[in-house]
């Protein structure tokens, strides 16, 4: 069967998740799907633990209390879940649709000082927001999304150099995928909180990192959020979809204010921290989706459910494929071994309709010489390869 286009079938046909009417807008992973999804986590982990991100966890459900002080309460209540706790009638709580405002108890949890800047706290956060039921649709729009979201504290003299560090990661991110980014900063909107000045600063700052990390960007006038300037990561695919994913948007009077944030700075005096709100590709869920219709489900080595598959030409090879197969594993590649005595060109395109980047074959020949006839996918090149270079060979593609 050809592959279609849109991920939910690819998610079907590769086994990686799937959608139930009691579930309305969020997906049951697969053990496919799973493996997928933690890679991409582990990446996220990756490239924050190199970046100086230290990662938190903050609750799923908090006291109303959270997003009456920042203001989601007044004006995003339709699109969060909450409920009256049925043992307290006193009590509401509320699945947080956002990790920003229970970031900054941690924050709070001790006395800051200029040293202790720039802070920044990671969190994969799983939120729910409640989309309307007719606007859902596949992954690309749920109620259950996880981002690889952060918030960096710093002193207004250090965003600049903080976001250059982002827009880095955000071009070698992509980079992996082969795609494009192309940057929008949004500017200060008529209405405003904070002075001309800071915004000025803080605008300026933006551009210069923008600048300095050698980024195109679009400047839409106006279009900030009422507490701050934003840099918005889009990225075109090749359906001309426009998507927007990451964001480095600069917070200078919300959070800092209505959480009463502060440090104490080199001369001893009470200050107020900006903080950017950062995200490198945004939702896991999204990304997945436009991943899955972009690649039609070849899914780079790292990505892959199944890294390699290896079949063995007829029955006199099975012990040595077994062999091979654990070499493998045990290097930490995902491999099958399809021993059926079915004919190989059945086991190729059934390996080939699972879209498994690599597909070794191996017979009494290779056997004898310690090696396997390695086929790439998507193309007719074979080479003979012994398991250490191979094992090399999809090493050298693990981000
Ligand atoms: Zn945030």
């Amino acid at each position: 069967m050809a592959s279609s286009a849109d991920h939910r079938d690819i998610g079907r046909e590769l086994d990686l998740f799937s959608f139930h009417d009691v579930a309305p807008g969020a997906p049951f992973w697969h053990p496919n799907g799973m493996i997928v999804f933690r890679e991409l986590e582990r990446y996220a982990r990756k490239i924050n633990d190199a970046n100086g991100f230290d990662e938190i966890s903050t609750p799923i459900m908090v006291k109303d209390t959270v997003f009456k002080q920042s203001g989601h309460w007044d004006h995003y209540r339709e699109n969060m879940f909450w409920f009256v706790n049925p043992r307290d009638e006193n009590e509401t709580l509320v699945i947080k649709p956002m990790n920003c405002p229970e970031s900054t108890y941690v924050y709070n949890s001790t006395i800051r000082s200029y040293r202790d800047l720039p802070l920044r706290l990671a969190e994969i956060g799983r939120l729910h927001r409640n989309e309307l039921s007719g606007t859902l649709g596949g992954l690309f729009r749920v109620r259950q999304i996880t981002m690889d979201d952060a918030h960096i504290y710093v002193r207004p003299d250090q965003v600049e150099g903080e976001v250059i560090s982002v827009l880095k990661t955000i071009e070698e991110f992509y980079a992996l995928f082969g795609f494009k980014p192309s940057y929008v900063l949004a500017t200060m909107p008529e209405f405003a909180l904070g002075t001309a000045d800071e915004w000025k600063r803080a605008e300026r700052a933006l551009e210069n990192a923008l600048s300095a990390a050698g980024a195109k960007f679009e400047v839409a006038k106006g279009e900030g959020a009422f507490y701050g300037p934003k840099i918005e990561v889009h990225m075109r695919d090749s359906q001309g979809r426009d998507w927007q994913l990451g964001t480095a948007q600069l917070d200078l009077v919300m959070l800092p204010r209505q959480f009463e944030l502060s440090y104490a700075d080199e001369d001893g005096s009470k200050k107020m921290p900006w903080v950017i709100h950062r995200a490198i590709f945004g939702s896991f869920e999204r990304f997945l989706g436009i991943l899955l219709e972009e690649t039609g489900g070849n899914l780079p080595v790292w990505l892959s459910p199944v890294q390699a598959a290896v079949l063995s030409v007829s029955d006199k090879s099975v012990d040595y494929a077994a062999k091979v197969v654990k070499n493998l594993r045990g290097a930490g590649i995902r491999t099958i071994l399809n021993a059926d005595s079915d004919t190989l060109n059945k086991k190729i395109r059934d390996a080939e309709v699972m879209k498994i980047p690599y597909i070794l074959v191996v017979g009494p020949k290779e056997a004898e010489t310690g090696t396997a006839n390695v086929r790439e996918r998507d193309t007719d090149a074979q080479k003979s390869l012994s398991p250490e270079d191979f094992i090399e060979l999809v090493h050298h593609q693990i981000p």
